[in-house]
């Protein structure tokens, strides 16, 4: 018998990015991303280096794909490495910051083509994207355990930029994205990632 994660085989939506994807299976599986980088890992990552969990390098998709029992084609598109739309070098620490559409975020999904500084807009709902929260894009801390509570509405919230996790952690649906909506996306994304974007294009990109 294989072992299987909690996931709704229904998830994710199209070009999902990698970060929408684990803050919600992390989630659903009441895990750490320690935790899930061991079942899905290449290999170890070496101490003391900081593992940038957006770049692909060092995940072994057909586990991964195995454990929530999808296509693993579903889980690359979530990441900008995969589609091929910029070299990302994997000796860096890159820790793009991340920028949500508000709309979007309260459907609880996140595009892998908004960590791309020339997008600045929402390409469906034409709305701007918020300013890029590093904070959020930090897996290790951003998880289902760690999360303020607002006392305002109840949300879960990111204690730096304010915005409301709640539909990326125990979202009730794991993919909230109606057959209108994904067929939109499906055709903007394909077309984007055929073009190539300069590397410089990504947003907050720091190395140490
Ligand atoms: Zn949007
Ligand atoms: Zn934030």
């Amino acid at each position: 018998m294989s072992y299987r994660l909690t996931w709704d085989s229904l998830a994710p939506a199209p070009y999902e990015s990698a970060w929408s994807v684990f803050l919600k299976v992390l989630s659903a599986n009441y895990m750490s991303m320690p935790e899930l980088e061991e079942l899905i890992q290449r290999e170890p990552a070496q101490r003391r280096v900081p593992r940038n969990h957006l770049d692909s390098g060092w995940i072994d998709f057909d586990r991964y794909a195995s454990l929530l029992g999808v296509a693993s084609e579903r889980l690359k598109e979530g990441f900008l490495d995969q589609l091929e739309i910029t070299p990302i070098n994997p000796t860096r620490q890159i820790r793009p910051g991340i920028r949500q559409c508000p709309r979007c975020c309260k459907l609880g999904y996140h595009c892998v083509l908004f960590d791309l500084s020339i997008i600045k807009e929402c390409p469906w709902h034409r709305c701007k994207l918020t300013e890029s929260c590093t904070h959020c894009s930090f897996l290790r801390t951003l998880n289902p355990f760690t999360q303020v509570i607002a006392w305002w509405s109840g949300e879960r919230i990111c204690p730096i930029c304010g915005t409301s996790l709640d539909r990326f952690i125990n979202a009730p649906r794991l993919n909230a994205i109606d057959e209108t909506l994904k067929y939109t996306i499906i055709g903007y994304c394909k077309e984007v990632s055929v073009r190539p974007v300069p590397s410089s294009a990504l947003v907050g990109v720091s190395s140490k």
